[in-house]
C-alpha cells in the first residue's frame, strides 16, 4: 500500500504541548497528539472500494494486513502523528464548552489525484476530549455511519465518506436507551474520509475563550486550504468566507429536505465548515411525510431537530459561527445580511428543488401554492415520502381529472393504511392531483422527459431505518451478506434496479415501533 502523506493541520496549527492522554481542558491548541488504541482482534467487515480508490488504495490492498492495521488503529503509518481536534459546540441550543474529538482520531492527511483527504478513525479509544466517556463505538452505530455516509454520497448529498467498518474484537458497555439497562455490545471502528473534519465548533471554542490568536490561525488555515480563492487576513476576506460557508450549508440542507433525511443532532459541533453532512448518529429517513418527525429520542420533548426545522437550525448555527468570527469583522450588519440571505435563499432554492421533485421545468407563480398544498395533503394520512414522489412520475398532462379512481390509483401504494382512507382525505387528494395535472398541461417537455428528470431527483431507494437495523441484526450474528447487498443497492439509488424491487416498499409494520427502526438515542 503506497500512500502519499501530506499533513498540514498538525504541521501548520498549534499543538497541545501536553502529550499525555487524559481528559482535560486544552488551551491555545487546535489539537492534541494521541495514539489510537490497538484493537484486540480486528476484523474488517466491509470496505468501500470507491473511497479506497480516492485515496490511492487498490482493491488488492483492501485484503492486506497493512490495510486492516491502518483502518483499525493497529499500525500507524510511518511519518504520521495522529491527533484529536479541539472544538466546542452549542448542544440543543446551549453552549456546552469544550467537546472535541472524544472518540475520533485523525490519522493523517493524504493527497491523491490532486485532492486532499483527511483519514480519521471513529471508535479508537480515549483522547483528551473524551470527558467521562470511553472513546469507543459500537457495531450498530458504526454500521449506520458507514452505510449512510456512502448512501448520501450516491444520492448526491454533500457528505463525509466512509472507507470501512471493522470489529475491534472487544466489547463495549452501553445503555442503549438510557433507561438503566446497560449491556455489553460489540466494539467497532469506522475509518472515515473527508477533505477536512473541521466544524463550526472548532471556531467557537477559541472565540468563547478569547483565544483570538489561535482562532485567527485556524481561520486563515481553513481559508487557505479549502477556500483558496478567498484572500484571508482582511475583513472582506473573512466575510466572503462566512458567506461561502452559509451558501454550502444551505445547499446541504436543501439536499436533506429533497431526500427526506433528518440528521437528528444538528449541534454546532456537528456542522462541517465545508457544508458536508457529518457525524451520523441518531439520524433517520422520513417514511410517512411529517415535518415534525425526529428519530432522536433525546430530542423527543422539544423536537428541535425535526425534519421541518432543519433550515432554521442551520441558520441558527450559522449565527453562532458569525459570533465566533465577529472579531475579524467588527460590525454586525454585513454578517446579519448574510444570515438574512440564507433565509431568502432557502425559500428560493426550496421552491426550485420542489419544482424539480414535481417535474416542473417552467416557473409559474402558483407553484408555491401547489407545493404548500401538497405538503398539507401529504400529512392528511400517513404517506410514504419516497414512494409518493417516485410514483408521481406516472402522471401525465392528458389524464382525465374527472376520473377519480384513475387519478388516485398511481399513488395508492404510498399510503400506510389505504383501506382506511376517509372520503374527505380522498377528496383532498383528488383536488390536489387534479391541480397537478392542470399544472402539467402548462409544461412543454414530454411525459417521458419529465419522468426521467423526476427519477433523477426523487430516489427510488433510501436507507430506511428498518433496513439499517436488519443489516445490523445480521452483522451482530456474524453475517455481512445483507450489509453488502444494501451497500450495493444504495450505490444506485435513482436506478430502477428491478431485481431489487423488494426494497421499494413501505416500512413493514413490525418496524413501526422497534428500537433502531423508528427511534434512536444518542448512545453510540
Ligand atoms: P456526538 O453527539 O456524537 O456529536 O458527540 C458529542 C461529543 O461527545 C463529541 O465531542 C464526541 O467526541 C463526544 N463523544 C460521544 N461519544 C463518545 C464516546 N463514546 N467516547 C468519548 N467521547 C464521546
Ligand atoms: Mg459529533
Amino acid at each position: 500500500m503506497r500512500l502519499h502523506i501530506k499533513d498540514t493541520f498538525n504541521k501548520e496549527l498549534p499543538a497541545d504541548k501536553d502529550t499525555t492522554n487524559y481528559p482535560r481542558q486544552v488551551h491555545h491548541a487546535c489539537f492534541s497528539y494521541v495514539t489510537p488504541k490497538a484493537p484486540e482482534n480486528p476484523l474488517l467487515l466491509h470496505a468501500s472500494e470507491e473511497v479506497a480508490e480516492l485515496l490511492g488504495i487498490t482493491k488488492e490492498d483492501l485484503a492486506s494486513e497493512d490495510f486492516l492495521g491502518l483502518v483499525t488503529g493497529g499500525s500507524i503509518l510511518k511519518d504520521t502523528q495522529p491527533y484529536a481536534m479541539c472544538y466546542g459546540g452549542h448542544q440543543f441550543g446551549n453552549w456546552a464548552g469544550q467537546l472535541g474529538d472524544g472518540r475520533a482520531i485523525n490519522l493523517t492527511e493524504l493527497e491523491h489525484n490532486g485532492k486532499r483527504w483527511a483519514l480519521q478513525l471513529k471508535g479508537s479509544g480515549l483522547t483528551p476530549y473524551s470527558r467521562t466517556a470511553d472513546g469507543l463505538a459500537v457495531l450498530r452505530s458504526s454500521i449506520r455511519e458507514h452505510l449512510c455516509s456512502e448512501a448520501m454520497h450516491y444520492l448526491e448529498v454533500p457528505t463525509t465518506r466512509s472507507l470501512s467498518v471493522s470489529l475491534s474484537g472487544s466489547e463495549v458497555m452501553r445503555d442503549m436507551l438510557y433507561n438503566g439497562n446497560a449491556a455489553m455490545e460489540k466494539g467497532a471502528i469506522v475509518a472515515r474520509v473527508a477533505p477536512s473534519f473541521i466544524r463550526f465548533g472548532n471556531f467557537e471554542i477559541f472565540a468563547s475563550r478569547g483565544e483570538f490568536d489561535t482562532l485567527k490561525k485556524l481561520t486563515d488555515y481553513t481559508i487557505k486550504a479549502f477556500y483558496p480563492h478567498i484572500e484571508s487576513g482582511t475583513k472582506e476576506g473573512y466575510l466572503a468566507f462566512f458567506k461561502e460557508v452559509a451558501s454550502k450549508t444551505l445547499d446541504m440542507i436543501i439536499h436533506w429536505q429533497r431526500v427526506g433525511f433528518v440528521h437528528g443532532v444538528m449541534n454546532t459541533d456537528n456542522l462541517s465548515i465545508l457544508g458536508l453532512t457529518i457525524d451520523y448518529g441518531p439520524y433517520g429517513w422520513l417514511e410517512g411525510y411529517d415535518p415534525n418527525w425526529t428519530p432522536n429520542t433525546t430530542d423527543r420533548q422539544f423536537r428541535r431537530y425535526r425534519f421541518g426545522n432543519q433550515p432554521q437550525i442551520a441558520q441558527w448555527n450559522l449565527y453562532q459561527l458569525a459570533n465566533a468570527l465577529f472579531s475579524f469583522i467588527d460590525e454586525s450588519e454585513p454578517l446579519q445580511e448574510i444570515l438574512d440571505q440564507f433565509n431568502t435563499g432557502f425559500h428560493t432554492k426550496y421552491l426550485e428543488m420542489m419544482r424539480g421533485k414535481l417535474g416542473l421545468q417552467k416557473e409559474v407563480g402558483a407553484d408555491r401554492d401547489l407545493i404548500s398544498g401538497l405538503e398539507k395533503t401529504l400529512q392528511l394520512t400517513e404517506t410514504d415520502m419516497t414512494l409518493f414522489f417516485r410514483l408521481l412520475s406516472q402522471y401525465s398532462a392528458g389524464m382525465d381529472v374527472e376520473d377519480v379512481k384513475a387519478l388516485l390509483d398511481p399513488i395508492k401504494d404510498a399510503y400506510y393504511a389505504p383501506t382506511e382512507l376517509k372520503d374527505d382525505i380522498l377528496e383532498a387528494w383528488h383536488q390536489w392531483l387534479a391541480q397537478y395535472v392542470y399544472r402539467l398541461q402548462l409544461e412543454e417537455i414530454s411525459d417521458t422527459e419529465r419522468k426521467t428528470a423526476m427519477n433523477a431527483t426523487n430516489p427510488k431507494y433510501v436507507l430506511r431505518n428498518y433496513m439499517a437495523q436488519m443489516v445490523i441484526d445480521e452483522a451482530e450474528k456474524g453475517n455481512t451478506d445483507l450489509l453488502n447487498e444494501v451497500f450495493e443497492l444504495l450505490k444506485k439509488p435513482y436506478d430502477e434496479q428491478p431485481e431489487k424491487e423488494k426494497w421499494f416498499a413501505k416500512r413493514p409494520e413490525w418496524a413501526r415501533n422497534k428500537v433502531g427502526c423508528s427511534m434512536l438515542s444518542c448512545s453510540s
